[in-house]
């Protein structure tokens, strides 16, 4: 904990990082969107899963590229690809107890809509704790790991980097983070890509975000 004594704002991912990957929740998700994908480009579903890959590699996130290359509605789009029951979702005992005794500013910093951040937030039982949340609204769909929505939500909620640490599942969204002062934390989940652990912009890792509380924050 010494380490991060001096750190007075805690910025979270969402997808896989306050809820668990093995929950699937991200995977359907990722099925809304390439059926959205066929049925807007009239494709096969196996032909929208290879464009979604490549709008992933070129702009960041499905949406960022159907934006760009198809000009589509991004509520729209939120709204179905986000279309998913989450009553299952199962709360994190370790989590709900050990937000509240991370000192300062909590923020979801997330690629995906505001309504499914509040829903999986209530879901999980967190929502109290995070007075702010950033969503891909808020940076004008520009998801991570684009520079664009990191500055913004630094200007928005005033914050010193240098005294904040980001937790996220994806390495590639860390760099951006670390570049601009931020301490980093990566949650590799079960199988650690280890040349991505090396990484210089990976300061700390666990498996899972409820590991890494357990295992470096006291109790007040
Ligand atoms: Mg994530």
């Amino acid at each position: 904990m010494d380490k991060f004594r001096h750190i007075d704002t805690w910025v979270f991912d969402l997808d896989n990082t306050l809820y668990d990957a093995e929950t699937g929740v991200f995977t359907k998700i990722g099925d809304r969107m390439t059926i959205y994908v066929a049925d807007l480009l009239q494709v096969s579903q196996e032909e929208a899963g290879k464009l979604r890959k490549e709008y992933w590699k070129k702009y960041g996130t499905t949406l960022h590229g159907l934006m760009q290359e198809h000009k589509i509605d991004p509520d729209s789009f939120l709204v179905h690809a986000h279309d998913i029951d989450i009553s299952d979702v199962p709360q994190c005992a370790v989590i709900k107890e050990y937000l509240t005794h991370l000192p300062g500013k909590k923020i979801v910093f997330t690629n995906s809509s505001r309504d499914f951040a509040a829903r999986m937030t209530r879901q999980l039982g967190i929502d109290h704790h995070f007075e702010h949340m950033f969503t891909i609204e808020d940076a004008g769909f520009m998801p991570k790991p684009f520079a664009e929505p990191y500055h913004a939500i630094i200007e928005k909620f005033a914050f010193d980097p240098h005294h904040a640490v980001m937790f996220e599942d994806m390495e590639i969204n860390l760099k951006t983070a670390a570049e601009l002062g931020m301490t980093t934390v990566w949650l590799h989940g079960k199988d650690r890509d280890e040349a991505a652990a090396a990484l210089p912009h990976v300061h700390y890792k666990a498996e899972k975000l409820a590991d890494w509380l357990q295992h470096t924050i006291k109790k007040r």
